[in-house]
């Protein structure tokens, strides 16, 4: 865990979030400011800064982060389809320095965006 990292704080149970889907290795939850209808982000447990910071022994954790979209997806209405995004550095619009995975679709703020 590192200090002052606010999904830290919630894997820890430390702080509230709607999550959605919890395992040893990862948990999803809502955004907290949604920018679609629906908008959740899967995240591991253990403190990874971003993508740039994930190394090869990572592999398989990142792989399960990228299989439980769909899933989490499907079961939240976005069967049809969804939009996947990782911000990664300040510069890459990334404001929680903990590796995350945004789901997002259904309509709403995110389609006037893109
Ligand atoms: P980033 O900009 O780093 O890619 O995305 C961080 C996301 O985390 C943002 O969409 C922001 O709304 C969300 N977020 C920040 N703090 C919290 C929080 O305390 N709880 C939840 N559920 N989401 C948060
Ligand atoms: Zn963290």
């Amino acid at each position: 865990m590192s200090d002052n990292c606010i999904f830290c704080k919630i894997a820890a149970g430390q702080i509230p979030a709607t999550k959605i889907y919890e395992d040893e290795d990862v948990m999803a939850f809502h955004d907290i400011h949604p920018i679609a209808n629906v908008h959740f982000l899967v995240v591991p447990k253990r403190h990874i800064e971003s993508l740039q910071a994930a190394v090869a022994a990572d592999q398989a954790l990142l792989g399960k982060l990228l299989l439980l979209a769909p899933k989490l997806a499907g079961e939240h209405g976005l069967g049809e389809g969804f939009r996947t995004m990782i911000n990664t550095g300040a510069k890459g619009g990334q404001s929680v320095f903990h590796l995350h995975l945004h789901v997002f679709g259904g309509g709403g703020k995110a389609e006037s965006m893109m």
